[in-house]
């Protein structure tokens, strides 16, 4: 991007039309400031010497408001608390259970676990801005212990379910990387698959129904359903590393190029209420 001010260490420069910019830093890390006409400011962290390194910024405008951001990405609909980013930080692995479901002893029919297996191929490199495949997918009856670093277990179990919440379809063990288990309580509900991938992904409930979201029933029609309000903000999120919190301010720890902290663990369940089935309701 041409024209951008860039501001470290006491020195400022421009980004030539190209983009390109330089600043002659001492040795160290150094805040560094991105701002600009028709961009959101960012600040973040850059270690000199550093030989080339790239910032990305987002565009002012669009499909981006820090509003539904906070809502979606950090949990912070309804005046929660704020929560850091829970992205992935390596390429997930997917277990399908294809064991029958133990409730009712159902089958898993193949059609099921393909439209599950679909699910998982457009859904993550959709959110993570292609960072991950998606591509890592067992269908396995003898699958990992739950919560196993790396794993994301997709399984059916109404009794589960009902243990949550009486009238969820299903729910998430919790909100992002680096492990997660997604439960449908029966074979209809695989529908759901895409949302619970999101939360999979690290997307929140946006509850505030700031703008359209496939994360709070109000999703595209057709697979994979997600708004373009709910893959800008996921691809932004992808974009910021594990920790961050204002969206265009990392935390100082972070440095370009250098290695991202591990997000705190957590393991708080989050269910998710469907009130009515498709195709108008999300
Ligand atoms: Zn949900």
């Amino acid at each position: 991007m041409a024209g951008a001010t860039l501001s470290a260490g006491g020195m400022t420069a421009r980004s030539a039309t190209d983009g390109s910019f330089a600043l002659d830093l001492p040795a160290g890390d150094h805040r560094i400031t991105v701002s600009g006409p028709g961009i959101v400011e960012r600040t973040t962290t850059i270690r000199a010497p550093n030989g080339t390194l790239a910032l990305d910024v987002i565009p002012a405008g669009g499909p981006w408001t820090v509003d539904f951001y906070r809502e979606i990405a950090r949990n912070g609909a309804g005046g929660g608390e704020l929560e850091p980013l829970i992205p992935w930080d390596s390429e997930p692995t997917f277990y399908i259970d294809a064991r029958p479901e133990p409730t009712t002893g159902a089958e898993i029919p193949a059609e099921t676990i393909d439209f599950v297996r679909e699910a998982i191929r457009v859904t993550v490199p959709l959110l993570s801005a292609g960072r991950y495949r998606g591509e890592r997918i067992e269908v396995t009856r003898d699958p990992p212990a739950d919560m196993t670093p790396g794993t994301v277990i997709l399984r059916w179990n109404a009794a589960e379910v009902s243990e949550y919440a009486e009238t969820a379809d299903a729910f998430a063990y919790r909100v992002g990387g680096d492990a997660n288990v997604v439960v449908f309580r029966h074979l209809p509900e695989t529908w759901a698959v895409h949302h619970e991938i999101g939360h999979v992904m690290g997307l929140y409930h946006p509850l505030g129904g700031l703008r359209p979201s496939h994360m709070w029933y109000s999703g595209e029609l057709e697979p994979p359903h997600f708004t373009e309000w709910d893959i800008f903000h996921a691809q932004a999120m992808y974009a910021r590393p594990p920790g961050n919190t204002d969206v265009d301010v990392d935390p100082p720890g972070f440095v370009i190029g250098g290695t991202a902290a591990a997000a705190a663990a957590r393991a708080e369940p989050v269910v998710c209420f469907f009130p009515e089935r498709p195709p108008d309701r999300y």
